[in-house]
C-alpha cells in the first residue's frame, strides 16, 4: 500500500509489511496437522477493492512416488471441490 492510501486499511488488515503493492492482506490464518502438513488462509483486498482468500498449502508427500501422485491428485481434486463450494456460496449470496 503507497503512502497516500496507508491511512485507509480495512479493519482485518494486519496493518504491516505484507500490506503493500495495492493490496490489504490480513493476519495469516493457520491449519496445521502435524507431521502432514499445513495450510495458510489470508484474506486480500486487490487495488480495485475486490476481496480474495489466498490458500497456501505444504502437504508432506509420501517417499513412495505412486502414493505422492496419488496425495497430489487428491489434493488437487480437493481443492477443486473446494473453490467450487466457496463459488456456490457467492452465487447464492447475490
Ligand atoms: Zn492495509
Amino acid at each position: 500500500m503507497n503512502r497516500r492510501n496507508r491511512a485507509a486499511h480495512t479493519g482485518w488488515c494486519a496493518a504491516d509489511h505484507r500490506c503493500n503493492l495495492t493490496e490489504h492482506r490480513s493476519d495469516d490464518l493457520l491449519v496445521t496437522i502435524p507431521g502432514h502438513g499445513r495450510a495458510i488462509l489470508t484474506r486480500v483486498r486487490d487495488g480495485h477493492g475486490r476481496e480474495y482468500g489466498e490458500i497456501r498449502a505444504r502437504i508432506a508427500l509420501d517417499p513412495d512416488e505412486y502414493t505422492a501422485r496419488v496425495q497430489l491428485r487428491t489434493a488437487l481434486t480437493d481443492l477443486r471441490a473446494l473453490l467450487s463450494r466457496a463459488a456456490e456460496l457467492t452465487r447464492r449470496a447475490a
